[in-house]
């Protein structure tokens, strides 16, 4: 048996979802959907898919790339590279009989709508939402290899700069030299600016590094990701500061937070709800004293965005868990005025259970 081309079996499940919602042509306008959907690289483009027809339409500086990285779809090239407005009117004249054009209601913008609109004013124009959104959540093999190597890169990087995780070193250093060790490591960019929140300011998770000082006895919580070929890994370990031993108080709460990541870990299956899973970390922690202080969701979907979709959350009863979905599992502990803890792994879902991708340990550590 031959494995279908992921490009092929991409634009086929396109097809299939804009044929059950009855929907005759759709325009992508996200630059991350018509990756997934096309193969492209460049950074603009528009694409048109209907049932029978694909063209991706860019400009002359992407001409080549569109014909190698694109098999599936016939590529229109505009001369200007701004707002391909001629080309698409051109395209839908000559190339495609339709009269209603579904658009992604979440990335168009109202002034970019308006003047689509008005050039192409024989289309019926109707919003969507979240059609390739949808088919994204479930990764392939091959998304989930490029997902293990930006993994490999941030674990790499991450092994490099512990060195320079000792008392006396500013957060913002940290920092500096973590994103450094990230494009030297090979990737293509930081998935985000990487966080490290040290002392009290661990108490709040999305932290900006700055001048604090590293101290001995302090937690330092460190969350970073390496974007590569178009997916994102996404870590965060929390590690004591030495010479130190922890505090009966510091024990508890990273054994609080460990455990409640390794039962939700445990707990994830198929057919399992988003919702389920985050309650089962959400309890745990609530049930030792520390609820109110777990005060984000529990994880998210991770792939060509680093909020790849929806994951798992108060929010998710709705999420079903299928074999293939790349999830973020990050319970935290936030004391106001005492510090933060929070351990992220990422996981795909299996037909089973999940793969833990993430491998650096996550014990409670003193480095320095
Ligand atoms: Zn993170
Ligand atoms: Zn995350």
């Amino acid at each position: 048996m031959t494995t279908p081309d992921p490009k092929q079996a991409r634009l086929s499940a396109l097809r299939a979802a804009l044929s059950e919602k009855k929907l005759e042509a759709l325009l992508l306008t996200d630059i991350d959907n018509i990756g997934y959907v096309t193969g492209f690289t460049g950074s603009a483009a528009y694409a048109v898919v209907t049932a029978d027809k694909a063209v991706l339409i860019t400009d002359s500086r992407y001409t080549l790339r569109a014909e190698e990285e694109c098999p599936y779809f016939e590529s229109a090239i505009s001369t200007s590279s701004g707002g391909y407005l001629e080309t698409l009117a051109g395209v839908f004249q000559d190339r495609l009989s339709i009269s209603t054009l579904g658009f992604e209601a979440s990335d168009l913008r109202v002034s970019q709508y308006k003047k689509l609109k008005a050039g192409l004013p024989a289309l019926r124009w109707t919003p969507t939402d979240s059609i390739v959104e949808d088919l994204r959540l479930v990764k392939d093999t091959t998304e989930v290899a490029v997902i293990r190597k930006a993994i490999g890169i941030a674990e790499r990087a991450y092994q490099s700069i512990r060195p320079v995780l000792r008392a006396g070193v500013m957060e913002r250093d940290v920092a500096v030299e973590l994103e450094y060790a990230l494009r030297k490591g090979g990737a293509d960019a930081v998935a985000f600016e990487v966080i490290v929140a040290s002392g009290e300011q661990g108490a709040r998770p999305h932290h900006r590094p700055n001048e604090r000082v590293l101290q001995a006895g302090d937690f330092v919580t460190l969350d970073w990701g390496a974007s590569v070929d178009g997916y994102n890994s996404d870590i965060t370990r929390t590690v004591l500061i030495g010479p130190a031993e922890p505090t009966t108080e510091q024990q508890k709460v990273y054994a609080t937070v460990l455990q409640a990541q390794r039962a939700a870990i445990a707990a994830i299956a198929p057919e399992k709800t988003g919702k389920e899973i985050d309650a089962v970390a959400r309890d745990y922690i609530a049930a030792r004293g520390y609820g109110e202080a777990f005060g984000h969701s529990l994880g998210h979907s991770l792939g060509r965005k680093v909020h790849d979709g929806p994951g798992l959350s108060t929010r998710s009863e709705k999420v079903i868990l299928k074999p293939g979905m790349v999830m973020t599992v990050e319970p935290g502990i936030y004391l106001p005025g005492w510090g933060g803890i929070r351990i992220e792994e990422d996981v795909v879902v299996t037909e089973t259970g999940c793969e833990v991708l993430t491998h650096l340990a996550n014990e409670l550590e003193v480095i320095g």
